[in-house]
């Protein structure tokens, strides 16, 4: 099978997911027949005679095969016109960033975003003159609220959030943003290409941190934006190249600033991206499982997972979404048996960072969200995320009863 195959003449991809992540832009190598894209570890390239490039190929900031493959292959796995790949997912949502907004833009970011994407917002584009309102996103008139029309740029969404896993309405969202010309950009770290596309829900540009369930083994740090066919940039922006294109903004940024993934990076991301599917089935599998334990469990004051039906966006991610995914948290009453779950745990291991094959455990007031500490994005001290992962679900169970046992007595 080749690239052109999965794809029908109106551009509607004809294959299925699992066939796409693993065959898009991954053709076998032309010159040696290679089964997977090589890594092409180098960062000049011969031109015959001056300006004759092979295949496009200069310099690798500004391209490089193996990491060609891998943009490919995410744009056509999030049904987008474009991919580009960072060497962090904070890298790729500052070349955003960069590429969007102008000093005197506001933006609307979710009230409990990803801590590191905050701080970005607040403590990097905030003194470059960009300013931020934090918003439930659970609530699209609170949403409407908050825009300015003529100064809203952009409307980031995360969802499901981390680690309070709250669910948005990304076209409830997006109709909103695109009605005063700003751009929709979604974080779909959480959920995957697998289980959410939000690009066909209206998202101009989806933001991946593909440390995550992307890359899947805990083994690479990068990032990656995909772009929807046809986005602008927010409306009266013109881009650096001359045209109103959010792509070819992003593409003069990427190299403009620099901050790309290396091809061993492109390269293990993309290996993993090719058994995604798998994955979050079995990750999603999981913490359902895990979900309803931690919910019968009398150590445990509440679950926050979006595959209860007791989670308030419950039948809006049924809707929107493939499956619950594979993150969970639960609150156990108070901060130190909390903490004395994270520490007695075997199978789950303590350490920030999700998505990964392996189970992980962490207390986020103190660990990922600890940057967001006296903000509007503080959460709860007894709270607890798991990232599960896909080792057997009775193991993670046993390994939890036991934590909870310890922590009863804290
Ligand atoms: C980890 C994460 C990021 C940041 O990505 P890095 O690869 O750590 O730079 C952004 N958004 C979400 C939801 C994340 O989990």
């Amino acid at each position: 099978m080749t690239t052109e195959h999965l794809a029908a003449d109106d551009d509607r991809p004809t294959a299925g997911f699992a066939t796409r992540a693993i065959h898009a832009g991954q053709d076998p190598d032309p010159s040696t027949g290679a089964v997977v894209p090589p890594i092409y570890q180098v960062s000049t390239y011969k031109q015959d005679g001056v300006g004759g490039l092979r295949g496009g190929y200069e310099y690798s900031r500004s391209a490089n095969p193996t990491r060609t493959a891998l943009e490919a292959a995410l744009a056509d796995v999030e049904l987008g016109a474009a991919g580009f790949a960072f060497a962090s997912g904070l890298a790729a949502e500052d070349t955003l960033l960069r590429a969007a907004l102008r000093p005197g833009d506001h933006v609307v970011v979710p009230d409990d975003a990803y801590g590191g994407t905050y701080r970005l917002f607040a403590r990097v584009f905030g003194p470059w003159g960009i300013e931020h309102t934090p918003v439930d996103l659970t609530d699209p008139s609170a949403v409407e609220a908050a825009i300015q029309p003529g100064r809203t740029k952009l409307v980031w969404v995360e969802t499901p959030t981390n680690p309070l896993l709250n669910v948005a309405d990304i076209g409830v969202i997006s109709a909103l943003a695109r009605g005063v010309g700003a751009l929709l950009a979604v974080d779909n770290t959480f959920a995957t290409p697998y289980l959410q596309q939000p690009l066909a829900l209206g998202a101009d540009v989806v933001v991946h941190s593909t440390t995550k369930y992307v890359g899947g083994h805990s083994d690479v740090v990068g990032g990656a934006l995909v772009v929807a066919d046809g986005a602008q940039l927010p409306v009266g922006l013109e881009g650096p190249t001359g045209t109103t294109h959010l792509a070819d903004a992003l593409r003069f940024h990427q190299n403009a600033s620099g901050a790309v993934a290396g091809p061993f990076d492109a390269w293990l991301t993309l290996r993993g991206l090719r058994t995604l599917a798998v994955r979050m089935d079995r990750h999603v599998a999981n913490a359902q499982r895990v979900a309803e334990f931690l919910d019968a469990h009398d150590a445990v004051t509440s679950v926050i997972y979006p595959g209860l039906p007791s989670h308030p966006g419950h039948e809006l991610a049924a809707r929107q979404m493939r499956g619950f995914g594979g993150m969970v948290s639960f609150r156990t009453g108070s901060e130190a048996s909390a903490l004395a779950v994270c520490a007695a745990t075997h199978v789950f291991t303590l350490a920030e960072s999700l998505g990964g094959v392996e189970s992980l455990i962490e207390h986020p007031g103190r660990m990922t969200h600890g940057s967001v500490a006296g903000t509007a994005l503080e959460v709860p001290d007894d709270l607890v995320r798991l990232s599960v992962g896909i080792e057997d679900v009775d193991d993670l169970l046993v390994d939890l009863d036991r934590a909870l046992a310890a922590g009863r007595g804290a």
